[in-house]
C-alpha cells in the first residue's frame, strides 16, 4: 500500500513537493487532478513530469486503487448502490440518492464496525479496519464521476437512466462503520471534501451520524466545523437502548444528549435524532411519550426509520399504521418528525447487507475477478 496522496492536506502536499521536486506549485497541480478533476491514477495527470511521478512512487506515495465491482440501480427513484473493492480486497458499500435538496452520497467510514448494534448488518463480523481519508473520498469521487459522465441532459435523453448529471452536493457519513471510532481520518475527509479547490462541498451539506460516542462528540465541538450531527438513538431510555446498542453500556442517554446540546450551541446546526422503529421493541405509544419527554425543549428533528430487517437478525419492521401513530404522538408533543422516505426499495436492504451478500457469493471478497454487474433484477451497471 502507498501513502495515498489524496489523504494529504494542501500544505502537506506543498512540503512534500518542496522536498521531492523543489517545485511547490506542483502541489496545486496534483491537488487539482485528484480533488477537482477526480483522477485516480498518475497516468491521467498530463502536466506532472514523469520524473516527479517516479520519485513519488519511490518515496512510497501514490493513489491506491479502488475498483467499482458492482452498481445496483433502482428503477423507482434513481437510487444507486455501489460496492468498491479496496487495494487489500476489502469490499465497502456506498449509496447515491437523489433528493430535492440535491444529489447525496452516503459513505462508509469503516470496513465492518465494532459497535455491535443488534439490528445492523455491518457489525455482524466486527470491525475489519478503518478507512483512510482517501478511501472515503474515493467513494464520493467515483460516484461524482458517474454523474459527470452522464451529462446534464442525460435523463431527458433517456440515456443512463437514474443519473441526473448534477454534481454531488451532499454527503452523509451514514454507511457502514462508526465515524467517531475513526475520528482523525473522518475529520480529514470532511476538510478535504470541503476544500475550495476540491469538490467544495459545503460543511452545512455534510452530516455525520454517530451511535453516541461522547468524547468524540466533544472533540468535534473543538473542530469548529459547521457540519450536521445525527444521533442514532433508537430507544427512549437506557434500559431499552442497552438491549439494542452495546454502546449504551458505556454512555448514558443524558450524557450523550448533553454533548449534543453543547454541539448545537457551538454552531447552531440542528440535531437529527435517528430512530429505527422495531416491531414490539421500541414502537409503542409509551415509547413515543417517553421519547417526547426526553427531547422536550431541544431543537431536534426526529427521523423515523422503519427498521430494515436483516436476515441474520430476527427484528421486524413496524407497520405503516404504527409508524404514523408514533409520529402523531411525537407531533402532539411539538417534536419535529419526518419519516425517512424509503429510497431504492427494490435494490437491497439494510446497511452492510449488500456487502455481506456479495462477499458470501464471491468468497472472501479478496483476490476475486471483477464481476461488476449481474446481481439482481433491479438492473446493474
Ligand atoms: N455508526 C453510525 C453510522 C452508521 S449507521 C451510527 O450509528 O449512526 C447509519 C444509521 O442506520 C444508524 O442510525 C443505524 O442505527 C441505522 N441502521 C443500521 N442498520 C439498520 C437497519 N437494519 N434498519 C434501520 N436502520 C439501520
Amino acid at each position: 500500500m502507498k501513502t495515498d496522496l489524496r489523504s494529504l492536506y494542501k500544505d502537506e502536499l506543498y512540503s512534500l513537493m518542496a522536498e521531492l521536486s523543489g517545485e511547490k506549485y506542483r502541489a496545486d497541480q496534483l491537488f487539482m487532478w485528484m480533488h477537482s478533476k477526480l483522477k485516480d491514477g498518475f497516468s491521467e495527470m498530463g502536466n506532472i513530469p514523469k520524473k516527479l511521478k517516479d520519485s513519488l512512487d519511490q518515496a512510497g506515495y501514490g493513489i491506491n486503487p479502488s475498483e467499482n465491482v458492482l452498481v445496483l440501480r433502482s428503477k423507482l427513484d434513481g437510487t444507486r448502490k455501489y460496492l468498491f473493492r479496496l487495494w487489500d480486497g476489502n469490499i465497502i458499500e456506498s449509496v447515491f440518492m437523489q433528493y430535492e435538496h440535491g444529489n447525496t452520497v452516503c459513505v462508509s467510514s469503516q470496513a465492518g464496525c465494532r459497535m455491535g448494534c443488534r439490528f445492523c448488518a455491518s457489525t455482524i463480523d466486527g470491525l475489519v479496519r478503518n478507512l483512510e481519508p482517501s478511501e472515503m473520498l474515493s467513494q464520493v469521487y467515483a460516484i461524482a464521476r458517474d454523474e459527470a459522465a452522464a451529462g446534464p441532459d442525460s435523463e431527458k435523453a433517456g440515456k443512463n437512466a437514474g443519473l441526473n448529471g448534477d454534481p454531488v452536493s451532499n454527503v452523509v457519513i451514514m454507511g457502514s462503520g462508526e465515524p467517531l471510532d475513526n475520528y482523525d481520518n473522518v475529520i480529514r475527509f470532511i476538510r478535504l471534501l470541503n476544500d475550495k479547490d476540491g469538490l467544495n462541498i459545503s460543511q452545512r451539506n455534510i452530516t455525520l451520524s454517530t451511535c453516541g460516542i461522547v468524547p468524540g462528540i466533544r472533540r468535534l465541538i473543538e473542530e469548529d466545523l459547521k457540519i450536521n450531527l445525527a444521533l442514532s438513538l433508537h430507544a427512549p431510555n437506557d434500559e431499552k437502548r442497552k438491549q439494542l446498542m452495546p454502546i449504551a453500556n458505556k454512555y448514558g442517554i443524558s450524557e450523550i444528549l448533553d454533548a449534543c446540546v453543547d454541539y448545537y450551541n457551538s454552531n447552531r446546526r440542528r440535531l437529527t435524532i435517528e430512530y429505527s422503529l422495531i416491531k414490539g421493541v421500541n414502537d409503542s405509544d409509551e415509547d413515543a411519550a417517553e421519547l417526547s419527554h426526553l427531547l422536550r425543549g431541544m431543537n431536534v428533528l426526529v427521523n423515523l426509520i422503519p427498521v430494515n430487517p436483516v436476515r441474520e437478525r430476527d427484528y421486524q419492521s413496524t407497520g405503516q399504521a404504527r409508524v404514523r401513530a408514533f409520529q402523531n404522538k411525537l407531533e402532539k408533543n411539538n417534536i419535529n418528525v419526518t419519516i425517512r422516505r424509503e429510497l431504492g426499495r427494490d435494490i437491497e436492504g439494510a446497511c452492510g447487507q449488500l456487502r455481506r451478500r456479495y462477499e458470501a457469493r464471491t468468497g472472501s471478497g479478496k483476490d476475486r475477478n471483477n464481476d461488476r454487474g449481474d446481481e439482481s433484477s433491479a438492473g446493474t451497471d
